[in-house]
């Protein structure tokens, strides 16, 4: 039974489905992909297989086209898988890195990147951050300087997920000096497709304390050439798409720390109720009990707002606001559910090799990713203080601009 308004009987089979798939072709290397850094190309083949690549995009490129909701399904089982680096890399490539191609990359880009990303033939890494500046966009100082049909790029991105394996990523680049406001916000950023395999472009590994199969990488470019027509919609528009697809980043990170926490939460539920005390389990003390219930209230209305918030995104307009709560509030609360499923499982859960410990680590990085707490804090300060008490905003309907 259906037991929500956001979701009908078709998502139900679709969960199931990417349940079962999950379950069949990822849970049994999960532990070992965290281990080694990376996850495999079948994989990667498989999940393209599926459709489970493309949901989103457009039917031209592979993709489904489904309404977002199946995308929350799949997001959610994602989560549930509780591998962090796992999500982080299969969410980046398929709802972010390739979301630019979808949103305005010309048909050609289509055809030569997104369509093969779709397929999981090639895999999809998206380099914003730098080693000086992340969160501040208008900091950015990689170049791309225009050279005939070219443009020569310089610089270094860091935290790249996928950067290890990426067959080419989606770069935020500086193409003109000029950091004012202009018809697409912040001008001067544009967006370049850059093949990994160009001369000049170098990967370096960098380990992460979490996210470990998500292959993280610094990337260097030293005057790699780039042709032209890579450039995704208009030359100095960047920061306009990246304002609406830092929307949906948030959106789906929130989402995928749903699926965390529901993971999060079965575990620690098990290993109070499974493990001896003197005199009973210690699911049978009140402490313990009264912390899961305070958690599990907590995730509740985390749920009614992540699925609200993607009810708005689905109406088409951009709810910015609303994508910063869900973001800020789920990722904040997976670390205190993380904690709390560490702690209670004793020193079991402290153990490197443990699932809690796992999870504990992973959390942590999904404050930071897609924007600090603190930026979302500005994001909905500010919304919350300009509208005053009656706004949407305050309501929790707020329709915000990129
Ligand atoms: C595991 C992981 C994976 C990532 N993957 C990618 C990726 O694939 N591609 C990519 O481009 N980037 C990626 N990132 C980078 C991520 O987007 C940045 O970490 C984030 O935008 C913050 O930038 P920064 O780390 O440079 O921190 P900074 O911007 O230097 O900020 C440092 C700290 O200052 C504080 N701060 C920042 N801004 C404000 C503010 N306005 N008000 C108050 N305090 C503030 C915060 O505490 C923040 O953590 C990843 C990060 C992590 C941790």
């Amino acid at each position: 039974m259906v037991r929500s308004p956001y979701f009908t009987a078709d998502h139900a089979t679709f969960r199931e489905r990417t349940r079962e798939f999950l379950a069949a072709e990822v849970m049994p290397s999960a532990a070992a992909w965290d281990q080694e850094g990376r996850l495999p190309r079948s994989l990667w083949k498989s999940l393209g297989e599926q459709g489970l690549l493309g949901l989103l995009h457009p039917r031209g490129a592979g993709g489904g086209e489904r309404d977002l909701f199946t995308s929350v399904v799949f997001l959610e089982e994602l989560g549930r898988t509780g591998f962090g680096g796992l999500r982080a890399a299969i969410s980046v490539h398929a709802y972010m890195a390739t979301h630019y191609l979808a949103l305005a990359g010309g048909p050609g880009l289509q055809r030569d990147y997104l369509a093969p990303a779709v397929a999981g033939e090639r895999v999809a890494a998206l380099a914003i951050t730098e080693p000086g500046t992340g969160a501040d966009l208008s900091g950015l100082t990689t170049t791309a300087e225009r050279d005939g049909d070219h443009f020569v790029v310089r610089g270094v991105k860091t935290m790249v997920s996928n950067g290890t394996a990426a067959d080419f990523h989606v770069v935020a680049v500086r193409t003109s000096p000029d950091t004012g406001t202009g018809p697409y916000g912040t001008t001067g950023l544009s967006l370049l497709v850059i093949d990994s395999g160009l001369p000049g472009l170098t990967t370096t590994p960098t380990p992460t304390l979490g996210w470990r199969a998500a292959g993280t990488a610094t990337v260097a470019y030293e005057d790699v050439r780039v042709p032209a027509d890579r450039v995704i919609g208009r030359v100095d528009a960047g920061f306009y798409y990246l304002m609406r697809g830092l929307q949906l980043e948030r959106l789906v990170a929130a989402v995928l720390a749903l699926g965390g926490m529901d993971r999060c939460l079965d575990d620690t539920r098990r290993c109070l109720t499974e493990r001896r005390l003197s005199g009973g389990t210690p699911a049978e003390r009140q402490a313990p009990a009264h912390r899961i219930a305070d958690l599990a209230t907590e995730l509740a209305a985390a749920r009614q707002l992540v699925h609200h918030t993607a009810w708005l995104y689905e109406q088409g307009d951009l709810p910015a606001t609303e994508c910063s709560m869900a973001k800020l509030h789920t990722t904040e609360l997976a670390c205190r559910m993380a904690d709390a499923g560490l702690h209670l499982q004793g020193a079991q859960g402290y153990l490197d090799s443990s699932d809690a410990a796992r999870t504990y680590r992973d959390a942590r990085a999904a404050t930071l990713a897609a924007g600090p707490s603190e930026v979302m804090r500005d994001l909905i300060g500010r919304a919350v203080l300009r509208s005053g008490p009656d706004s949407p905003a305050a309501r929790g309907g707020a329709r915000e601009g990129a």
